[in-house]
């Protein structure tokens, strides 16, 4: 491991007053809402009706304003407004790629910045979103890597990336119209800042919002959580969340893997796959995704593809291989392997019998590829000093 520890302490979202003493209600679980409304003056045999309602008018309806609720008493408005708001993060820049990938920066409590990246495909959106900014782990090809770990977001600030990206989508359903059945944001992948796994619970709660048939309503397996591989959290990733999941693996030997995925010294190739082995999920219709940056001349030879079937093989994981071109980014230590390399590399894993798909840079001219997030903002913006004296670090 590097210097940095790696925070094994999740921060549990406790309702947080707003400047005007205001409890937001997003990023709430059931039970919690339930709690402050009755804290607030709600009837406790009320409740349980009224989390429904209120529920559905914030996550079904994507309602920010409690004047809108109109199932419920004029009165009862009042008293919520006077109490709560519905509140998700701030916009403050918006790019749209040539390829139509959208790029969001977006402002949460304390001035500090993540980036949501929308990737529109011909049968499906994709919105990768954040956990966490910067991230503790210190992999040496990626570009958020070599930021500190601000803070962990709460359950508020990943929930709300979503709803943020519906607004954007203009994709909430108005209450009497037919539902639309395609859905511009279908899929959910936490591969954006941060390492999702060292803010778990955070994550979990956001994605069961996520899920909740009366909410947001996306299915378990639309939705891909990304891990440099945290091994004690990952059966906890199957039990508790339901979701797929997606290992950046990226190297077939520890030696390299120890340079490119430095938390490789704390669980190594033979623990990560032992925990993957008996990931309680996996079938061959949930297969496991090993996520392969192909990085010219360190992890890209014929002899690195035959090892990773093997390392695979000799487990019995359901798994597939994304191979992810390289996004470089300024002062990157490595180059691009060349679309041959690549190309080659697919064909011996798809000869073994396993899927060998090369992920598509998306949104490259905008810096919203894999890997590319914070860059230009970080420079146009702040320097770290700054956001670390915010941060009281
Ligand atoms: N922290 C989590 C999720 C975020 S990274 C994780 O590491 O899995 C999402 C994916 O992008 C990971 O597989 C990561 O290894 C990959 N990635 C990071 N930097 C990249 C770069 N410069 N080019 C291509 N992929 C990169
Ligand atoms: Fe963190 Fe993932 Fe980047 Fe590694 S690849 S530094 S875990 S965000």
């Amino acid at each position: 491991m590097s210097a940095k520890a790696p925070i094994t302490q999740d921060v549990v979202t406790i309702p947080r007053k707003l400047a005007e003493g205001k409890i937001n209600l997003v990023g709430l679980t059931r039970d919690r809402l339930r709690e402050v409304l009755i804290e607030h003056g709600t009837p406790e045999r009320q409740a349980k009706m009224r989390v429904n309602q209120i529920w559905q008018w914030i996550y079904q309806w994507g309602v920010r304003d409690f004047a809108e609720m109109t199932n419920l008493a004029k009165s009862y408005r009042a008293q919520l407004a006077e109490n709560f708001v519905i509140e998700i993060p701030e916009v403050v820049t918006r790019k749209v790629s040539e390829d139509g990938t959208r790029k969001y920066l977006v402002r949460i409590a304390g001035g500090h910045e993540v980036e949501v990246v929308y990737i529109p495909e011909e049968d499906r959106g994709t919105l990768c979103i954040s956990s966490q900014v910067g991230c503790t782990l210190t992999c040496s090809f990626c570009h958020t890597g070599t930021q500190k770990l601000v803070r962990n977001l709460t359950t508020a600030e990943i929930v709300g990336q979503i709803m943020m990206a519906r607004d954007d989508l203009n994709e909430w359903p108005v209450p009497g119209e037919p539902k639309n059945e395609t859905r511009l944001l279908s899929n959910i992948v936490l591969m954006g800042m941060g390492e999702p796994l060292y803010n778990f619970e955070n994550v979990r709660d956001a994605m069961k919002i996520a899920m909740d048939p009366e909410g947001i309503s996306l299915s378990r397996r639309r939705i891909t959580l990304s891990t440099s591989g945290v091994v004690p959290e990952i059966a906890r990733t199957a039990e508790e969340i339901g979701c797929l999941l997606a290992i950046s693996f990226h190297a077939t030997t520890n030696e390299t893997r120890d340079v490119l995925v430095p938390i490789n010294k704390r669980w190594n190739i033979e623990e990560l796959l032992q925990a993957l082995a008996n990931y309680p999920k996996a079938s061959n219709s949930e297969r496991i995704t090993f996520e392969y940056v192909m990085l010219d001349g360190v992890n890209d030879s014929d002899e690195d593809a035959h090892r990773l079937i093997e390392l695979i093989r000799s487990h019995d994981i359901p798994a597939k291989i994304n191979l992810i071109p390289f996004n470089e980014w300024p002062g990157a230590p490595y180059k691009r392997s060349s679309n041959n390399r690549i190309r080659a590399f697919a064909n011996i894993i798809y000869q073994a019998g396993y899927a060998s798909p090369i992920r598509t840079p998306r949104g490259e001219d905008i810096m919203a590829a894999c890997g590319q997030l914070k860059s230009a903002t970080e420079r146009e913006r702040k320097s770290r000093r700054q956001i670390e004296s915010e941060a009281g670090l």
